[in-house]
């Protein structure tokens, strides 16, 4: 059986789904493959966090992460699917002065002295120099986001394909052929959004991979009205009164184990912002892999070398942040409408391959 469209996108997490909505939207005919099923790799780990400021890496990405928020507005008011979008925005503590002179150069955030923390949050343990509120910062349930970008893209006509691992993209008269067992897909246009696995399908590009922990407590009386954050780590509030509580930074590691070395530093984090909470009832611990680029930029754009083909992979703390606004570009890279020069040079994947690989390996063409 052969199928023919105009996309394959290749990866069901966040960025492909995302990916595939904003084609179809296009009114591109599009087929989502997934290895396992959708949502269940690294985003389904991620807190949400849609941290434009507290993320910052440098002023393009800042600003493409500030469009990605505003696509998110736009998107769960017109779906009408629920992704746990929750307003109140970030906190962001600063614990001396050199934090707290740099969190003051943002001039969208509102500064909360000591006292107006504690009149906010009583039962926090406020941070000795204020903190500043950051409410563009809200977040959204990942997992939940990820499956209702998939169901509005199929709403739209996508083919969405599980447990299909895809392991080699065949070049053929000016378009690809991806098989598998029973298929034969050929598409115009492929788009690889596998996370680190994406390795795997672009020779010589260099990823790797940070493990995080995380803990969800049972929280309901607490009624936390911000994410707490500090140096990379966090308190979200989730609507349902839990809080999850994230996360660790362990290069190196690729197993999905939640370990007590772990539990010791969520309960350390826990216990930094609210004292106490490391006694609260446990729900849920979990463990994921953040795919990481060689300078912690996601690599989105074409397959140097590989005309159509494309790659939205490697955003580390930020694939849920940069997913509608990751989508739009790639999006407009395949509708080859005008993208701003910055934005394509910032992300250009050809700054994570490997030259000695690529000129070793090619694409197996029929
Ligand atoms: C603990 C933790 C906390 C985080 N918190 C946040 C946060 O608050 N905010 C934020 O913005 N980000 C956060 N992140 C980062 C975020 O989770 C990731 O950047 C994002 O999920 C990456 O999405 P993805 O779609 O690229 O990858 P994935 O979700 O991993 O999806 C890739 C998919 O591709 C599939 N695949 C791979 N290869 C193939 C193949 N050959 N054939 C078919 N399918 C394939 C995989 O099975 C997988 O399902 C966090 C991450 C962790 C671990």
């Amino acid at each position: 059986m052969s199928q023919q469209v105009d996309v394959v996108i290749i990866g069901g997490g966040i960025i492909g789904c995302s990916t595939a909505y904003y084609l179809a939207k296009e009114g591109m005919t599009v087929h989502l493959i997934e290895r396992h099923e959708i949502a269940q790799g690294t985003t389904c780990a991620a807190g949400g966090m849609l941290g434009a400021h507290s993320e910052y890496l440098n002023d393009i990405f800042y600003s493409f992460a500030c469009e990605s928020q505003a696509l998110y507005k736009e998107f769960q008011r017109d779906v009408g699917i629920d992704i746990g979008y929750t307003t109140g925005g970030i906190v962001q503590f600063a614990h001396s002065d050199e934090e707290r002179i740099a969190l003051s150069h943002w001039t969208d955030a509102v500064y909360l002295s000591v006292k107006q923390v504690r009149e906010r949050i009583s039962y926090i343990s406020p941070p000795a120099f204020g903190a500043y509120l950051f409410e563009e910062d809200v977040h959204v349930h990942p997992e939940k986001t990820c499956l209702a970008f998939c169901e509005a893209a199929k709403r739209l006509g996508i083919t969405v394909s599980e447990h299909t691992q895809v392991n080699e993209i065949i070049a053929s008269h000016g378009s690809y052929q991806i098989r598998n067992d029973s298929t034969t897909i050929v598409a115009k246009h492929v788009v690889i959004t596998g996370g680190a696995a994406s390795m795997e399908l672009v020779p010589g590009l260099r990823m790797s991979e940070v493990k995080g922990q995380c803990v969800q407590l049972d929280a309901q009386k607490l009624h936390l009205p911000y994410t707490l954050f500090h140096r990379g780590c966090y308190i979200i509030p989730r609507p349902d009164g839990t809080l999850v509580v994230g996360a660790t930074m362990e290069p190196g590691l690729t197993d999905l184990q939640t370990t007590s070395g772990g539990n010791l530093a969520l309960d350390t984090i826990a216990e930094h912002f609210i004292p106490g909470l490391s006694r609260f009832p446990v729900i849920k611990r979990w463990a994921g892999l953040r795919p990481k680029t060689v300078d912690d930029l996601p690599y989105i754009g074409r397959v140097p070398g590989k005309e159509n083909m494309y790659i939205a992979a490697g955003h580390f703390r930020n694939g849920i942040l940069l997913a509608p606004a990751t989508a739009c570009l790639i999006r407009d890279l395949i509708c080859n409408t005008e993208v701003q020069k910055e934005r394509i040079e910032t992300f250009d994947p050809k700054r994570g391959i490997f030259h000695e690989a690529n000129n070793r390996t090619e694409w197996q063409s029929v």
